[in-house]
């Protein structure tokens, strides 16, 4: 099976196949056509599967798709993920596959100046990449605001909860539910009954894929 049956706007296609990328990975195979044909998903998925890929992909492609107009601060996508290193990888692999694109991506995480990655937000961007507790911050300075958000990925979401984050992931759906139209996906390497309860909480009506 090939990514050209995966339905992928062009440009994104084009970037796929420049990335070096011949076939999808079981999890992009399994992922891709759930996400687009509009899902809840939880999913077990190890790092190094390509899982990054699994749930950008579909995401860039559908706000190309739909051409939804950017509002400053007010984020398409919103990914959180545990450490800043998984941020930034994925904020690169986002940049990689939205080159050339007018997909604006953005990242923020804590350790680091707030003027500086404010500047980031207040440019504007289609989809935020961010660490729980510099979110949170954003979210409650107001930097950051939910109201236009389609897409929210929890990356690794069990090794959010080992690292204390169980509270931010709450407080993060906690905004996000007051928004009626949203698709939520969960990665998580495994599937402990904190993982299991969480997905009953923020997910509706969701697919359960494990590779
Ligand atoms: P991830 O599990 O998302 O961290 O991805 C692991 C590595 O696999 C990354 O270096 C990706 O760039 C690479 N990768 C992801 N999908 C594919 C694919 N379909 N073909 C080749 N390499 C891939």
């Amino acid at each position: 099976k090939a990514f050209s049956e995966a339905n992928l706007r062009g440009i994104i296609s084009e970037n796929v196949t420049k990335s070096g990328y011949k076939v999808p990975t079981p999890i992009q195979k399994v992922s891709i056509p759930i996400i687009s044909a509009g899902r809840d998903m939880m999913a077990c998925a190890q790092t190094g599967s390509g899982k990054t890929a699994a749930f950008l992909l579909p995401i860039l492609s559908y706000i190309l798709e739909e051409n939804i107009g950017m509002e400053i601060g007010k984020p398409l996508a919103v990914i959180m993920s545990p450490t800043r290193e998984l941020a930034i990888q994925i904020y690169n692999e986002a940049r990689k596959f939205s080159f050339t694109s007018y997909l604006k991506i953005a990242i923020v995480y804590g350790g680091t100046s707030v003027k500086h990655q404010n500047d980031s937000i207040t440019k504007g961007c289609h989809v935020l990449i961010a660490t729980p507790g510099r979110l949170l911050d954003f979210v409650n300075r107001t930097f950051i605001t939910f109201t236009n958000t389609r897409f929210v990925v929890l990356d690794e979401a069990d090794r959010m909860l080992d690292m204390g984050f169980a509270d931010s992931m709450r407080q993060m759906m906690t905004h996000i539910t007051m928004r009626p139209e949203h698709q939520t996906l969960m990665f998580s390497a495994t599937f402990p009954e904190e993982i299991q309860r969480m997905a009953g909480e923020f997910l509706k009506d969701y697919v359960f894929v494990t590779i």
